[in-house]
């Protein structure tokens, strides 16, 4: 083929949505993925509810909603206190028409949003086993080069390859931002955790000084992210002792409980200096990372696709100039910095706060808050992402 209107670097969640997003407007994508197969890695797993209107738009939200969880609460918990506050997403029914979190693996997501690309779309060609190792442009079109030599041109190329994106590095983009101490150690239990647990709900947000903890219910499994204090190796942090020294502070003496995964991630919060240059853009992590405390990293990463599709989209029908990407960067930029890093920071520093003084002080606060509905409801618009997509003017979204 020749040059086509779009190429998209990674097949990952977000590179796809916005293969979907962009073929519903009549471009041409092809999508190169390095993988000879689309990732089952687990990571992220709940979608809120502009996401969900996201994928109402692009006509994915049926077998989202049936293959997924709908969780109606989350707890703030401490580790010693037991629960602190209780939020209840009804509030937020005036907002949204998903006033919930859906709890759903990023790879079943993926493979909802692929099935729906091959379904529906013949112009978007999805190449996997073909990894991208340099990106070039002149003011006609930008071109990709792949491992195996050959050059892809498209008009227009999208950098959805990942936090460590070939295509960012090759633009020479600076990614500035810090790495935390602790890293998170995933593990997959395949039991009723909730028995173990009583009172948990499906989303459980656990403070501690030592060892915070999310608790997390997937369709499958239930999902415990804890964290790994820095004098601990990567290593012995998956060891076996060490699991099941975890599994025992959590669920006390139990015979083996089934692990399905054990997996360590480090923990980072970088933004681009910059989303587009040229005919370039970076979109999803090879944009922006950020600690997973909030569940805002991939939705983050879906609401990029989206409004780059509509942006894209105009500018390939010939509507709009390509001031529109230059005002989606910076929007999308100060949505990363402002509203997600914000957040996922101000939470990751909650969970693990050493100070008794401000435990304290910030188990009375989410407890004043969560008792008074009005202030709930409010925490919950940040939470659930509905403010950030407001303020950062999110297009909307049909449906
Ligand atoms: C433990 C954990 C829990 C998380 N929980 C949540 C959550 O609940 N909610 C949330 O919103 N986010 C969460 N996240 C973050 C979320 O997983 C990421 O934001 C998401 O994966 C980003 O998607 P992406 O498509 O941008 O990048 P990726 O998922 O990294 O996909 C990039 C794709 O590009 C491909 N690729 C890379 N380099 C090349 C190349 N040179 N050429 C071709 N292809 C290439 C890769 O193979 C991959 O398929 C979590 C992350 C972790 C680690």
């Amino acid at each position: 083929m020749g040059v086509h209107d779009v190429a998209v670097v990674g097949a990952g969640p977000v590179g796809l949505t916005a293969a979907l997003a962009l073929a519903r407007r009549g471009a041409s994508v092809v999508v190169l993925e390095e993988s000879e197969r689309l990732s089952t890695e687990w990571r992220a797993s709940t979608f809120h509810p502009p996401t969900i209107e996201i994928a109402r738009d692009l006509g994915v939200v049926g077998t989202m909603l049936s293959s997924g969880i709908v969780a109606r609460k989350y707890q703030v918990r401490d580790r010693r206190d037991g629960l602190i506050a209780e939020f209840d997403f009804g509030l937020l029914a005036g907002e949204t028409d998903y006033p919930f979190r859906l709890q759903l693996e990023q790879y079943k997501y993926t493979q909802i949003i692929k099935d729906a690309i091959e379904e529906r779309h013949d112009r978007v060609d999805i190449r996997l086993g073909t990894g991208v190792v340099g990106v070039s442009q002149d003011d006609g079109e930008a071109a990709l080069t792949t491992a195996s030599g050959e050059r892809v041109a498209a008009r227009w190329v999208l950098g959805a390859d990942g936090a460590r994106s070939t295509v960012r590095k090759a633009l020479g983009t600076p990614f500035e931002g810090l790495t935390y101490d602790h890293r998170y150690l995933v593990l997959s239990i395949d039991y009723p955790v909730e028995t173990l647990l009583p009172g948990i709900c499906d989303v459980n947000y656990i403070a501690d000084p030592v060892e915070h903890l999310l608790v997390l219910r997937v369709p499958d499994l239930w999902r415990v992210v804890i964290s790994v204090p820095p004098h601990v190796t990567s290593e012995e942090a998956v060891s076996d002792p060490y699991v099941a020294e975890r599994l025992r502070g959590l669920f006390g003496d139990h015979p083996e409980l089934p692990l399905r995964e054990r997996k360590i991630y480090s923990v980072h919060q970088r933004v681009a200096d910059a989303f587009r240059q040229g005919r370039v853009l970076l979109l999803g992590d090879a944009a922006h990372v950020n600690s997973p405390m909030g569940g805002m990293g991939l939705n983050g990463g879906i609401h990029d696709a989206f409004d780059l599709s509509i942006q894209l989209g105009a500018v390939l029908n010939g509507e709009a100039g390509p001031d529109v990407l230059d005002a989606w960067a910076h929007r999308r930029r100060k949505a990363a910095i402002e509203a997600v890093r914000e957040l996922t920071h101000r939470t990751t520093t909650a969970m693990a706060e050493q100070d008794e003084v401000e435990r304290r002080r910030y188990q009375r606060q989410m407890s004043e808050i969560a008792a008074a509905p009005p202030r709930a409801r409010d925490w919950m618009m940040d939470a659930a992402m509905i403010s950030n997509v407001r303020t950062h003017d999110l297009p909307p979204r049909a449906g």
